[in-house]
C-alpha cells in the first residue's frame, strides 16, 4: 500500500495546524506530552491511536502498536485525526435565528427552547442521530426519548449506511452483527469483495490482507465492481458488473454449487432451512424446500448471468468453483455497495446464503463479513438500538416481551414504551419537509453529529423543503457550520472526540472507550450533557415522562449514594456520566448473547470484542467467533450453534432471492448512472477532514469520474465544468478522465464529500421495503458541457 494511504510512525501536530514527522515515545520525546489512548474518531474499522497532549492541545497522533484492530498502523485520516479538533471556525457558542440572522444566545436559553418544542408537540418532536454518537450519548438519547418522551422519534444517520446489513444479519440468523472479526482476513486463502473499496474506504483492514501477498503468502483477491478502483490495482480477478445486477451473480454461484453438487450438503443438512420472501416481505419469509430453491435457481445459468450483469460465464464459474472447495477458507467484504440499495436486504441474505450453503463458515478465514462506515454504527446504532424501532440490546418497541424488560430495567411505569416504530430516516425527513396540514406532522428535528443537509438522498425535497415552511425547527449540535448548521434555527456548539469521555462500537463487534484529554473551545458541551439538560428541563416543566415510576429522574446519577445534578454543567464531571450510562446499558446486552464486561475492563483494553462473559478467576473474555463453539461461550450444542434462530431450531436461513430491475435505469433523457461515494482522504461530509489541511490539500474538491469513451463522445476535457442533472436536481463539477477510479462507459461517478458540489441533490430516495436504506448508488442522470461560463449556473 502506498505511503498516503497507512502510515506506522507518528505525527506532531504544531501550533499552526503543521503537521512534522516525530519519534517513538520513550526514543526523544519531550517528555511534558502525556500520551493516552482512544479509538480514531472516523471509519468503522476503529484502529486505536496513541494521543499526545502538551498545555491541553493534542499535538501529537501515533499508531498504537498495543491494539491488534491497525497494530501500530494509521491510514493518512486516522495519521491527522488530531487537527480535526483545531479548525479555525469550531462553533463555540449557542446560537439562535433571529430575523434570519444566527446569533448568539446563553446555554440556559438553549436548553429552554429545545425543552419547549418537545413540550408544545412531543408527537412532532423527533432526534436525528448517529453512528458517531457514542455509546453513552447514544443510549442517553435512546432512552429520553423512548423511556421520556414516549414517541419513538429517533433514527440515526446509519439508516443510510448499514441498516440493510442489520435486516440481511437478522433475516439470516435472527439477530444482527457479524459472526466473524478482523482475523478472518489474516486467515483467508480468498478475499471476495462486494461492490467495496477498502483500499480507500477501511485502508488498514486492507493492508492486512495486501501485507500477507508481500510476505509471500497466496491470497486470491477478487473484486466484484461496477467501476475500477485502487482496490482493483490489489486484485488478481476484476470483475465488472452492471449496477444492481450483484443478485443475479449471487444467484449464479448459488446455481451452479446445487446443480453441480458441490455445496456442503453436510452442513446445509445440520445448520440451515430455507426460505423464501412473502409479498410484501417480511423478515421471516415463508418456508420452501431445497427442492424448490434448487428450482428457483435454475434459470440463473452462467449465460444468463452474463446477459443480466455483464460478468463472463467463465468467471461466474470461477466463483462457484471457489466456494465448491472445501479445502480453501473464503471471506466476503461489503460494505455499502451491497447496502445503498433498493433490494439491500434481498442481497445480504443472497451473500450469507452463498457461504451458508457451501459450508465456509464458522471457521477462521470462512465468514461472510460486513463493514461500517461510521466508528460507531455498530456500537451506538445497531446495539444500543437507536433505530425507530429499536430498543438497547437487540430489543424492539414492537414486542411487548421486549418493552417489558426495557421497562422493568429503566424502572418505567408498565405501558410507558409507545409500541409503535418511530419514523424511518427518508420518511422522517419528508414529515418534516411537508406542511403539517398535508401530513407533516413532524415538527421539530433536533440534529445531532451529522450532516443531513448534506447527506440525505434528494436533498432539494428531503431538507431543503422544510426551511420555506412556517412552523418546521431545526436544531443542531454541532462542531462546525456544515450545510445542516447554516440551516438551523437553533445551534449547540459540541465536544467532540477526546474533548469528552466516550466509547465505540466498531465493525467486529469491539467496545472500546477514552477519557477525556483536553478542554472544548468556548461554550462548547458534551452531547450528553446537552441531551440530559434538556430532559432535566422538560422534569422540572412538568413533562410526566422525565420521571420513573418511583418519582426520580430518568437519568438519575449518584455519587456515594447521592444524586449528582449532572444536568448542571458545573457538577457534570464530577462524577462519570459515560461510565454510569454504561453500566446501566450492559443490563440490556444479555438479552440477545451481546454481554458487555463492566467499564472500568474497556479503560484497560484495546476494545473487546462481545459476547465478553466473566470467567471463573473473575477475569473477563471476549468473543471473536460467534455461533463457532470452539469460541463462543454461548453455542454449546454442535460445532455451530445459531442460538437465535429465526426457525428457533439453532439454524440460519438460506435465502432465494429473484433479481429485479431497479427503480430508475438510464434511458434516452437521462442515458448515464450516477454512482456516489467516498474518497481516502475525506470522511464523510467532509466536514472534519476538509478542515485538515493536509487531507484539504490532498483532495481539495469533488469531481466527476468518466471513461475516456464517454468523454470523447461527449466532446468533454478532463477538468472541464459540466453539469450533471437528474430529474432530482443538478449540480456542476469538473470532469476527472480515469483518475482515482475509472467508470465503465454508461456510468460516472461523483463522492460526496464536498459541500460545495451538493450531488445528493440528485440522488434517489427510493429504498429497500425492509430496511428503508435509500440507493446512493446508482440513478439515472445525464451530462451536458456547460456554456462558457463559470461554476455556480445549476445551483
Ligand atoms: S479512518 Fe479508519 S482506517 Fe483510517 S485510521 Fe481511522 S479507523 Fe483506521
Amino acid at each position: 500500500m502506498g505511503a498516503a494511504t497507512v502510515a506506522a510512525s507518528r505525527l506532531a501536530l504544531g501550533k499552526d495546524g503543521v503537521a512534522a514527522a516525530q519519534a517513538a515515545p520513550g526514543a526523544g520525546t519531550a517528555s511534558d506530552v502525556v500520551w493516552n489512548k482512544a479509538p480514531c474518531r472516523f471509519c468503522g474499522t476503529g484502529c486505536h491511536v496513541q494521543v499526545g497532549v502538551r498545555g491541553g492541545r493534542v499535538v501529537a497522533v501515533a499508531g498504537d502498536q498495543s491494539a491488534d484492530v491497525n497494530k501500530g498502523l494509521l491510514c493518512v485520516k486516522g495519521y491527522h485525526v488530531g487537527l480535526a479538533l483545531y479548525g479555525r471556525d469550531r462553533l463555540t457558542k449557542p446560537l439562535l435565528r433571529r430575523n434570519g440572522k444566527l446569533e448568539p444566545i446563553g446555554w440556559d436559553e438553549a436548553i429552554a427552547i429545545v425543552a419547549r418544542r418537545a413540550m408544545q408537540n412531543p408527537a412532532g418532536f423527533a432526534l436525528y442521530g448517529s453512528g458517531q454518537w457514542t455509546i453513552p450519548e447514544g443510549y442517553a438519547a435512546n432512552k429520553l426519548v423512548k423511556a421520556g418522551l414516549g414517541n419513538n422519534q429517533i433514527d440515526p444517520n446509519a439508516r443510510l449506511c448499514m441498516s440493510s446489513a442489520v435486516t440481511g444479519f437478522l433475516s439470516t440468523y435472527g439477530v444482527d452483527e457479524p459472526a466473524g472479526c478482523y482475523e478472518d482476513l489474516d486467515r483467508c486463502d480468498v478475499l471476495l469483495m462486494w461492490g467495496n473499496n477498502p483500499a480507500e474506504m477501511h485502508p488498514v483492514l486492507f493492508s492486512r490482507v495486501v501485507d500477507r501477498r508481500s510476505r509471500g503468502e497466496q491470497v486470491l483477491l477478487i473484486d466484484l465492481t461496477t467501476r475500477r478502483t485502487r482496490t482493483s490495482a490489489f486484485c488478481q480477478h476484476t470483475l465488472y458488473f452492471k449496477p444492481n445486477t450483484d443478485l443475479a451473480i449471487a444467484n449464479g454461484i448459488a446455481h451452479l454449487l446445487v446443480e453441480r453438487g458441490t455445496f456442503d450438503r453436510a452442513f446445509v443438512d445440520r445448520f440451515c432451512n430455507f426460505r423464501k420472501r412473502t409479498e410484501p416481505p417480511t423478515l421471516e419469509g415463508q418456508p420452501t424446500s431445497f427442492e424448490e430453491y434448487k428450482t428457483e435457481l435454475a434459470e440463473y445459468t452462467p449465460e444468463r448471468v452474463e446477459a443480466i450483469s455483464g460478468v463472463a460465464a467463465k468467471d461466474i464459474r470461477m466463483l462457484a468453483d471457489l466456494f465448491g472447495r472445501r479445502d480453501l477458507r473464503i471471506t466476503s467484504l461489503w460494505c455499502m455497495g451491497m447496502n445503498q440499495h433498493t433490494r439491500g436486504t434481498a442481497i445480504n441474505d443472497l451473500v450469507h446464503g452463498v457461504h451458508l450453503l457451501s459450508g465456509h463458515f464458522g471457521k477462521p478465514g470462512d465468514a461472510p463479513t460486513s463493514l461500517t462506515g461510521q466508528p460507531s454504527a455498530c456500537g451506538t446504532v445497531r446495539e444500543v438500538g437507536t433505530l425507530a424501532h429499536g430498543l438497547p440490546g437487540g430489543l424492539v418497541v414492537t414486542n411487548a416481551e421486549h418493552r417489558k424488560e426495557a421497562e422493568h430495567l429503566w424502572n418505567l411505569p408498565e405501558g410507558r414504551i409507545n409500541p409503535k416504530p418511530g419514523y424511518h430516516t427518508v420518511d422522517l425527513w419528508k414529515r418534516f419537509s411537508t406542511p403539517k396540514e398535508q401530513g407533516g406532522d413532524i415538527d421539530t428535528i433536533w440534529v445531532m453529529v451529522t450532516n443531513p443537509g448534506q447527506s440525505l438522498p434528494n436533498t432539494n425535497e428531503l431538507f431543503d423543503a422544510s426551511r420555506k415552511i412556517p412552523g418546521k425547527f431545526l436544531i443542531v449540535s454541532d462542531v462546525y457550520p456544515t450545510a445542516t448548521v447554516r440551516a438551523a434555527d437553533l445551534v449547540l456548539p459540541s465536544a467532540m472526540w477526546v474533548e469528552k469521555n466516550g466509547m465505540f462500537g466498531n465493525s467486529e463487534r469491539r467496545t472500546q472507550q477514552w477519557f477525556k484529554m483536553v478542554e472544548p473551545p468556548g461554550e462548547a458541551r458534551d452531547d450528553a450533557w446537552q441531551i440530559i439538560a434538556v430532559a432535566r428541563k422538560l422534569h422540572d416543566m412538568g413533562f410526566a415522562g422525565m420521571k420513573d415510576k418511583d418519582g426520580r429522574f430518568l437519568f438519575d446519577i449518584r455519587k456515594g449514594g447521592k444524586e449528582v445534578p449532572v444536568w448542571d454543567y458545573k457538577h457534570y464531571h464530577d462524577v462519570n456520566v459515560d461510565e454510569q450510562l454504561f453500566e446501566e446499558y450492559r443490563e440490556f446486552s444479555r438479552f440477545k448473547h451481546k454481554d458487555l464486561a463492566p467499564y472500568r475492563e474497556y479503560v484497560k483494553a484495546r476494545g473487546l470484542r462481545w459476547p465478553v462473559v466473566e470467567q471463573p478467576d473473575g477475569s473477563w473474555r471476549e468473543t471473536r467467533f460467534r455461533f463457532a463453539r470452539f469460541d463462543d461461550p454461548y453455542a454449546t450444542k454442535d460445532e455451530i450453534q445459531f442460538y437465535h434462530s429465526v426457525t428457533k431450531d439453532d439454524r440460519a436461513l438460506i435465502w432465494f432471492h429473484p433479481y429485479e430491475p431497479p427503480p430508475e435505469s438510464p434511458d434516452a433523457e437521462y442515458p448515464f448512472w450516477l454512482c456516489t461515494g467516498r474518497v481516502l482522504e475525506h470522511w464523510h461530509t467532509g466536514s472534519l477532514t476538509m478542515r485538515i489541511p493536509q487531507l484539504q490539500r490532498a483532495m481539495p474538491q469533488s469531481y466527476l469520474e468518466m471513461s475516456r469513451e464517454d468523454a470523447r463522445r461527449l466532446g468533454v476535457g478532463d477538468g472541464e465544468v459540466v453539469i450533471l442533472e437528474s430529474r432530482r436536481g443538478a449540480l456542476e463539477l469538473p470532469v476527472w478522465i480515469e483518475g482515482r477510479g475509472a467508470p465503465p462507459p454508461g456510468t460516472v461517478f461523483v463522492p460526496f464529500f464536498d459541500e460545495t458540489v451538493m450531488v445528493n441533490r440528485a440522488t434517489l430516495e427510493a429504498h429497500d421495503p425492509l430496511s428503508k436504506q435509500p440507493d446512493y448508488k446508482k440513478c439515472a442522470v445525464r451530462i451536458r458541457r456547460k456554456p462558457q461560463g463559470k461554476r455556480g449556473e445549476a445551483r
